[in-house]
C-alpha cells in the first residue's frame, strides 16, 4: 500500500520515491505505483493533484482497490528512483476549498443545526448539500460565523484515532470507515474524519463566500468559493457589473432600477407598435380592396406584402373580407412566406382548399376553414406565388 505523505503534511510537495510497479492506466497511458507519494488521488469529493514525476507529467492520480495510488503519466519514466513535485497552485486551491468546506459545514451545523450530507469540490465552485432547507438570511449567519473562524486564524491539526477512541470523540459526522481514522481538527470549532488535504491555519483559507443557494432534494445545495477563487469570482462579478452599468449609463446601485425602466419603456413601445400596426393594416386593406381584381363571383385582392408578419397579414385579410363580395390571398416576403386566405361571408370560395394547393405547390404547412385559412413556410418566388394564387382564384 502506497505511503501517503500528504496524510501528515499537506504542504509537503517535493519528495523522493521508488517506482515499485509500472502498469497501464485505464486510458492506456503509462502508469506508476510508488512506495510513497505526496500526490493526492481523486477521493472524498476532492480532485487529484497534478505535477511531475521524474521527467513525466502527472495527469491523474487514481486510488486502487488495494490502497495503492496509480500515477497516470504522459510518458514512461525509465529510472526507478524518482523525484516527485506536486503543482502547488492547484494543491493550495484544493486545500483552501476543502478546509473552507470543513469550517462552513461546521458553521451551518453549529448556527442552524443543518447537517452536511455531501460535498463536491468542482473546477469553478464547490457545493455542500444540507439536510434541511436554509433561507438566504440563515445562510448569511452561517457565512459570518465561518469567516469569524477564518479570521481568528485557528490551527488546523491532523491526528489519528482507532474506532474505539473515535467513538468517544464528538465528530461532526460519524465515519463509515473502519480501522484507524484520520481526524482533522479546527481548534475549538470542528472535528471530523477526512483523508483530504487541508491548510495548517484557518487564515490561509482567506475568505469563505457563498455564491448561491438552491433547493435540493429535501434540503439546500450551497455553492461557495474560498481564497483565490473568491478573489477571481469577485473580479468576474465586478467586471460584469461595470460592463452592465456602462451599457445602461448608470452607477452599479442604479442598475436594477434602470433595467426596470428599460423594460417598462419596451412594453409601452410594443403596445404603441401594435396599435400603429393595426391602424396601418386598416389602410393597407382599404387600398388593396379598392384595387381588387373583378372576378365572376367576387372581387379578389391577391398580393405579396413586405414587412408584415403572419399576425399583420391576418389583420389585413380579415379587414378586406369584412367587405361583402371580397376574397384576399396575402403572402409575406421575403420567403419563407406566411400566407392568409380569407373571404367574405357572402361568397363561396374555399379558402382551406386554396391554401392546401398553395402548400402542395410551394412547400410549408397550414390549414383552416372554408372562410379563413393560414399557413407558413412557403418558399416560392413572389411572382410564381402570385400567378398561381390568381389561377386558384379564377382571376388569371
Ligand atoms: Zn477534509
Amino acid at each position: 500500500m502506497t505511503e501517503r505523505l500528504y496524510y501528515h503534511d499537506s504542504s509537503l510537495i517535493e519528495f523522493d520515491a521508488r517506482i515499485v510497479r509500472r502498469i497501464a492506466a485505464p486510458d492506456g497511458r503509462p502508469g506508476a505505483i510508488l512506495d510513497r507519494t505526496a500526490f493526492y488521488p481523486t477521493s472524498g469529493g476532492q480532485p487529484f493533484d497534478t505535477g511531475t514525476l521524474g521527467t513525466a507529467r502527472v495527469l491523474d492520480v487514481i486510488e486502487q482497490e488495494d490502497g495503492d495510488l496509480l500515477h497516470v503519466l504522459d510518458a514512461e519514466v525509465e529510472a526507478d528512483a524518482v523525484h516527485g513535485a506536486v503543482e502547488w497552485g492547484r494543491r493550495l486551491d484544493h486545500m483552501q476549498q476543502h478546509t473552507g468546506q470543513h469550517v462552513l459545514s461546521a458553521a451551518f451545523d453549529r448556527v442552524l443545526g443543518a447537517r452536511t450530507e455531501s460535498f463536491h469540490l468542482g473546477v469553478d465552485a464547490s457545493t455542500i448539500d444540507l439536510g434541511r432547507e436554509v433561507s438566504a438570511d440563515e445562510a448569511a449567519a452561517a457565512e459570518d460565523e465561518a469567516n469569524r473562524i477564518v479570521w481568528a486564524d485557528r490551527p488546523v491539526t491532523i491526528r489519528f484515532a482507532d474506532a474505539a477512541e473515535a467513538a468517544g470523540l464528538r465528530l461532526r459526522k460519524e465515519s463509515a470507515r473502519g480501522g484507524t481514522l484520520r481526524l482533522i481538527e479546527v481548534a475549538d470549532f470542528d472535528l471530523s474524519a477526512c483523508g483530504g488535504t487541508h491548510v495548517a491555519r484557518t487564515g490561509t483559507i482567506g475568505i469563505i463566500a457563498i455564491a448561491g443557494i438552491e433547493r435540493f432534494k429535501s434540503g439546500s445545495r450551497v455553492e461557495f468559493v474560498c481564497g483565490g477563487r473568491a478573489l477571481r469570482s469577485h473580479r468576474r462579478l465586478r467586471d460584469i457589473v461595470a460592463g452592465t452599468g456602462k451599457l445602461l449609463s448608470v452607477a452599479p446601485h442604479e442598475i436594477a432600477a434602470s433595467i426596470e425602466r428599460v423594460q417598462a419603456d419596451a412594453k409601452e413601445l410594443r403596445r404603441h407598435v401594435k396599435d400603429l400596426q393595426s391602424r396601418l393594416a386598416g389602410h393597407e386593406a382599404a387600398a388593396l380592396a379598392a384595387a381588387a381584381l373583378a372576378g365572376p363571383a367576387y372581387r379578389g385582392s391577391i398580393a405579396v406584402l413586405e414587412g408584415w408578419d403572419a399576425q399583420g397579414l391576418k389583420q389585413i385579410a380579415a379587414a378586406i373580407a369584412s367587405h361583402p363580395g371580397h376574397l384576399a390571398i396575402l403572402m409575406s416576403a421575403p420567403p419563407p412566406s406566411s400566407i392568409v386566405v380569407a373571404r367574405s361571408a357572402d361568397t363561396t370560395f374555399d379558402a382551406a382548399a386554396a391554401l392546401k394547393q398553395m402548400v402542395a405547390r410551394f412547400g410549408g404547412k397550414g390549414g383552416g376553414r372554408p372562410e379563413l385559412a393560414q399557413g407558413g413556410g412557403l418558399t416560392g418566388s413572389p411572382d410564381d406565388m402570385l400567378a398561381f394564387a390568381r389561377t386558384l382564384a379564377g382571376l388569371a
